[in-house]
């Protein structure tokens, strides 16, 4: 017989998870491995609530395997380390992203991109190298293989990743970012700690203001209104589109220059209509992207501690995140929710 989840592991574990697609979010007993030689366990401090927690818990994306505990932008701190573990001691800061694992030997990992492995292993709601499925962080502890073990979080190396990839991290690039939320931010920060020029397109009159004096976006469109949008055409080098739903792809290719780029890292979750003819007019480029590899994910900490930049958070506690998916919907967050775990997990 199969074993449940609060029995597979030795270790008792403890956090929240969704039972079905109303997504709704409540204390759940469950286990993890014992820590292995190549193992660092770690007491969970504060985990990020990403919007693609949200699709999931929804199984808006169909890949949901219920229980689910979500989260995979994840703090915490090191309480026990494997016998090989040689880089980091208990008492240490640690971050998980999205990946737990990967192959470690196929194309992709062996050009630090295990983000494209075939075989990689999702921080949460998917099958470990042990058959057994992943939790994540809305719990109160983990356990992080050091080969996939550099701090990898998801928002930063999400926008990242692509505007170096497509060349838009050169001074002066006119840079666009569509949906200003948890990754929009900080693709404002990024592009702009660059040298870009960055214009936010966006739903929301109420964030202009911010978004301007604050993030230090350099102008800011309405992505509603026709006539903004015509008095922008063919202004822009590339565009992050970081938007969770449904939305309009032609008004984006029109802001476009000729062989501008326009890169997808939001994921609704019905298809988009592509037009063809704004496409070829101009060349242009229709591109995703999709978090980042691991060596690429430290180079973004240290850019982003070099450069000062962080999420701005509204730090709440476990028993608001169903509050918090609420909202989130919303577009109501400036700019991520994060979980005090460690204050606030009760266990019980
Ligand atoms: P978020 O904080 O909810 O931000 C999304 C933003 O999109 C909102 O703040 C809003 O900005 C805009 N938006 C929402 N609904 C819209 C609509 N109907 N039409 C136009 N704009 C709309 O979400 P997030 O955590 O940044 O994640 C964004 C998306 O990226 C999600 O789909 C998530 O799953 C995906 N994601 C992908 C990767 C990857 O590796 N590719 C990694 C992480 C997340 P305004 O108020 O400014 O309009
Ligand atoms: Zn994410
Ligand atoms: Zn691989």
């Amino acid at each position: 017989m199969a074993k449940s989840s609060e029995t597979e592991h030795p270790v008792k574990a403890f956090g929240w998870a969704a039972r079905d697609t109303s997504g709704l979010l409540s204390p759940f007993k469950f286990s993890r491995r014992e820590t292995g030689e190549k193992d660092v366990r770690l007491k969970v401090l504060y985990c990020g609530i990403c919007h693609s927690d949200l699709h999931m818990i929804k199984n808006e994306w169909g890949i949901t395997s219920y229980p689910v505990v979500p989260g995979h932008e994840i703090v915490g701190v090191v309480t026990e380390v494997g016998s090989k573990v040689e880089k980091v001691k208990v008492g240490d800061n640690v971050g998980i992203g999205c990946l737990v694992g990967s192959c470690g030997s196929c194309e992709s990992c062996c050009d630090d991109l295990e983000n494209h492995c075939a075989k990689q292993v999702l921080t949460y709601g998917s099958p470990y190298f042990d058959g057994t499925m992943t939790h994540g962080g809305y719990s109160e502890s983990m356990n992080l293989p050091l080969d996939s073990g550099a701090p990898l979080l998801c928002a930063g190396i999400t926008t990242y990743s692509p505007l170096k990839y497509f060349a838009l991290d050169k001074p002066g690039t006119k840079v666009g970012v569509v949906g200003l939320g948890g990754l929009g931010h900080l693709a404002v920060k990024l592009a702009k700690a660059f040298g870009a020029h960055v214009t936010v397109i966006s739903t929301s009159e109420s964030k202009k203001k911010e978004a301007l004096e604050k993030l230090g976006a350099d102008s800011f469109l309405i992505s509603r209104d026709p006539e903004q949008l015509q008095g922008a055409m063919s202004s822009l080098d590339g565009i992050i589109d970081t938007v969770s739903a449904t939305h309009a792809v032609a008004p984006l290719l029109g802001l476009l220059k000729p062989n501008g780029k326009l890169v997808m890292v939001g994921g609704p979750e019905k298809p988009l209509e592509v037009p063809v003819f704004p496409l070829l007019m101009g060349r242009k480029i229709l591109a995703g992207s999709n978090i980042g590899g691991l060596k690429e994910t430290q180079e973004m900490l240290d850019f982003a501690a070099k450069h000062n930049i962080t999420a701005d958070v509204e730090v709440i506690s476990m028993d608001y995140v169903n509050t918090a998916m609420e909202r989130l919907l919303k577009s109501d967050v400036r700019y991520r929710f994060v979980i005090d775990v460690a204050n606030t997990l009760k266990m019980e």
